[in-house]
């Protein structure tokens, strides 16, 4: 008897905008399979690439706070691991932002961090790490700048063993 393995997931490539993002509508599955899992202002945007460029080689991450679906603040953290290849957030410094997002009458929406010499999306170990208790409706940026010159964001939730990429909807302000 053979057990049979689950296929792939498959990340769609499409085409980029200003900062490589995905075009994407008021639909909630476009291309019929990535939902829109959060809206989140420019300026926010702009916060997560701008730590990920100022960071590189090293990877950034951070914390994000939102009210009703969209982010309302990006917060920095360090990365305990201070390497190009991983990151890590001390739990005490996780406690006391999400002690600070909570008081802001926001909750804590998910993470972001930056990989700097590979492709934008969930490597094994970012599953190990997140997956366990940061799994949906947590969600994950990963900010792609191996390409200093087209950084560009992907968004994702992960799950124990896998990772599905999702969509968001960049509102201006
Ligand atoms: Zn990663």
């Amino acid at each position: 008897m053979q057990l049979t393995a689950r296929p792939p997931r498959v990340m769609s490539e499409a085409p980029a905008t200003r900062w490589g993002l995905r075009f994407w509508n008021a639909s909630p599955s476009y291309n019929g399979h990535m939902t829109v899992v959060v809206r989140l202002p420019r300026q926010f945007l702009d916060a997560m690439i701008a730590h990920a460029l100022e960071d590189a080689p090293v990877e950034c991450c951070g914390v994000l706070a939102a009210v009703d679906g969209t982010i309302v603040a990006v917060h920095r953290a360090r990365n305990t691991e201070a390497s190009p290849y991983r990151f890590n957030i001390d739990p005490r410094e996780y406690m006391k932002l999400e002690e600070a997002i909570t008081d802001a009458g926001a909750t804590v929406a998910g993470f972001y961090h930056s990989h700097t010499g590979s492709e934008a999306r969930p490597s094994p170990t970012d599953i190990r790490m997140m997956g366990t208790f940061f799994g949906p409706p947590y969600i994950h940026f990963i900010l792609g700048v191996a390409d200093r010159d087209a950084p560009h964001a992907r968004v994702f939730h992960i799950e124990e063993g896998s990772s599905t990429e999702h969509e968001y909807e960049v509102v201006e302000g």
